[in-house]
């Protein structure tokens, strides 16, 4: 009986061992797909313990915050304002709605989070590979424009039957969220990649964080440049992601609210550089819809943010101050 017993309490500690050791040997889970994308979390100086704790939380409010963001989740505020009801929405969406109107009034309503029915009309990114006529897309662009969101008192409704996707924005607003949640756990070194979205905390031990500008259509990893950022986001829109090809020509998922269909300029891609990702996620969208010209001369009008303009001839265009996150040539 006795040894039986110290069998037991033998395999009991065999197993305790041996899982102690699985958990601090293990690899640390700090992927998560949401958001449509997959989303990295990379906390540097803190114990694997409070590391592996940490990681769960962010993956949490990032689900939190896409629930109450997505235009998909029935029932979520955007999805009560798409439905055409007058709601009073939450502190999250109504920080977003803001900052967007904002960027719509700044950017000539080139950035628009009232193109929904476009977005629809084109369902670039899924089975589509076919171009709308100009009825339809005529008719989807009457429903859109910025002017028709209205807010008040907190509440916030949609006039003329528009509605919104907050998809250029949304991303950028969470990964700042994510941050303030990692600096006040104590944080001081991380980088947060919300599909391509980048949001760093600190530096990399002493060294700025390299993020790489992908080349557009090129092989994943061929990078355009590679920008060195302390506590800066970095966000890039372009068309060689989402698209489909009709008759030789490339239809991307990023509309221009004044035609109503694909931005069509001299640009493959645009990145920002900004503190805040919510601003840097607004400003790549805007600046892709406007080109490099009437892109540079919004950003001069944003303080802190810089881009760095790829166009479809291979050059490359940067705003002045773009000069210091790159290396020298
Ligand atoms: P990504 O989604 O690839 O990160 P963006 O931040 O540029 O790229 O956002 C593009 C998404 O935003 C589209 O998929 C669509 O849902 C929405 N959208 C498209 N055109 C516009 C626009 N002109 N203004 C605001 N939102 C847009
Ligand atoms: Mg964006």
């Amino acid at each position: 009986m006795k040894r039986a017993h110290v069998l037991i309490i033998c395999a009991a500690a065999l197993l305790a061992a041996a899982l102690f050791l699985a958990s601090r040997a293990g690899p640390l889970e700090n992927t998560a797909f949401a958001m449509d994308t997959v989303i990295s979390v990379d906390i540097r100086g803190m114990s694997r313990g409070r590391t592996k704790k940490l990681l769960k939380e962010c993956f949490e409010l990032c689900r939190e915050y896409e629930q109450a963001l997505s235009r998909t989740v029935a029932g979520n505020d955007i999805d009560r304002l798409n439905q055409g009801e007058t709601v009073a929405v939450t502190e999250h969406a109504l920080a977003v709605i803001e900052k967007s109107l904002m960027y719509s009034r700044l950017s000539g309503g080139a950035f628009d989070v009232t193109v929904l029915p476009l977005v629809e009309l084109w369902d670039v990114g899924a089975a589509q590979t076919s171009v709308p006529g100009n009825a339809d897309i005529e008719a989807a662009r009457a429903l859109t424009g910025y002017e028709n969101i209205v807010i008040g008192g907190g509440n916030v409704s949609l006039g003329g039957g528009a509605r919104i996707d907050l998809g250029a924005i949304a991303k950028g607003y969470i990964g700042d969220k994510m941050k303030e949640l990692l600096i006040s756990r104590g944080c001081e070194s991380a980088v947060i990649n919300l599909g391509g979205n980048v949001v760093t905390i600190g530096d990399n031990g002493g060294k700025p964080w390299a993020v790489g500008v992908q080349q557009p259509f090129a092989a994943q990893g061929e990078l355009a440049a590679v920008l060195r950022v302390k506590d800066k986001s970095v966000v890039t829109s372009g068309r060689y992601e989402r698209y489909f090809l009709r008759e030789g020509q490339l239809y991307h998922h990023i509309m221009d609210p004044a035609t109503g269909r694909p931005a069509e300029n001299e640009l493959d891609a645009v990145t920002i550089v900004c503190d805040a990702s919510a601003d840097a996620d607004a400003l790549s969208t805007a600046c892709f819809v406007l080109g490099s010209e009437e892109g540079a001369a919004l950003l001069e009008s944003v303080p802190g943010a810089e881009g760095l303009f790829i166009l479809r001839n291979g050059e490359t265009v940067a705003t002045p101050g773009m000069a210091a996150y790159m290396d020298a040539p």
